[in-house]
């Protein structure tokens, strides 16, 4: 990899693939990624015009970016993806693993099947694509996965016992995964957000999201632009010692 000239920045001549990038996160990720520099493989559900407001954003910042329409929990789907990804960019250096979603239910209510979707998507999704696209990294001697996990996947929370161990066990799979490849130039990080003003936020109950609210230090739910420069510094070399861990945008709601 050389940086580009005509495009410097912390990512210039990297090519990062995003997932879930249609949206919320994925799309702040996917900005802040091209306005460092980086070309840009881009996957989500919707078809490709339902993403061209991204797409046409990270152009506009002079990044080379392709689309690939995808479910990452099925594993065909995903190789296809990937190989098209390759093949249009020639590589992929750094992953982040974003496409998630989120139900709300006791648990003595949950529907099995969204309990099943949750799993498939947040945490089987997150092995799929991650097998296929961190195979050649370890040969180039380089490469970056990052993981959005969830700040409840840590501290837990009511009507979300699949999404908190999804999340949960995104960071365990993040902390296996690190040990395994960090000696080969490859480096594996979470994030875990606290709420953060997207369309899955949008999604909770409206009494879910005042408790939480009411028991946040900050006072106030995060915007997508507080949580993507932890993602823009761990793709970059300023991430360089970091391996394994899990950071927190999350307005105070975690404190280790
Ligand atoms: P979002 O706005 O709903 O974006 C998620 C994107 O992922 C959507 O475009 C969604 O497409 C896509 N997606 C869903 N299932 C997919 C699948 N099977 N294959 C490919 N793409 C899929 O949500 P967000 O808040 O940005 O969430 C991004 C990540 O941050 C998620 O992993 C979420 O769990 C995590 N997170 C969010 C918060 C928060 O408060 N917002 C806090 C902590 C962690 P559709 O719209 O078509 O479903």
């Amino acid at each position: 990899m050389s940086p580009d000239p005509k495009r410097p920045g912390r990512l210039s001549g990297r090519v990062a693939l995003v997932t879930g990038a249609a949206s919320g996160i994925g799309a702040g990720i996917a900005q802040g990624f091209a306005a460092e520099g980086a070309d840009l493989a881009l996957v989500d559900l919707v078809d490709e015009s339902a993403a061209a407001p991204v797409l046409d954003a990270a152009r506009g910042l002079g990044a080379r970016v392709s689309y690939h329409r995808a479910d990452v929990s099925d594993e065909k789907a995903v190789r296809a993806m990937a190989a098209a990804a390759t093949d249009t960019h020639g590589r992929v250096d750094v992953l982040v693993n974003n496409a998630g979603i989120f139900t709300q239910s006791l648990l003595e209510d949950m529907p099995v099947a969204d309990w099943d979707r949750v799993l498939a998507v947040n945490l089987r999704g997150t092995f799929l694509v991650t097998r296929v696209l961190i195979e050649p990294m370890p040969a180039r001697g380089w490469g970056r996965v990052i993981n959005i996990a969830s700040q409840l996947g840590q501290i837990g929370g009511t009507e979300v016992v699949h999404y908190c161990a999804s999340k949960g066990a995104v960071i365990a799979f993040t902390k296996a995964l690190a040990r395994e490849v960090a000696r080969r130039g490859v480096l594996a990080n979470a994030i875990a957000p606290g709420p953060i003003q997207t369309p899955l936020l949008d999604a909770e109950t409206p009494a879910w999201r005042a408790a939480k609210l009411a028991e946040l230090p900050i006072g106030r739910f995060g915007e997508v632009s507080e949580a993507v420069p932890t993602a823009v510094m761990l793709a970059s070399d300023d991430g360089s010692y970091y391996v394994g861990q899990t950071l927190g945008p999350n307005g105070g709601d975690v404190m280790l």
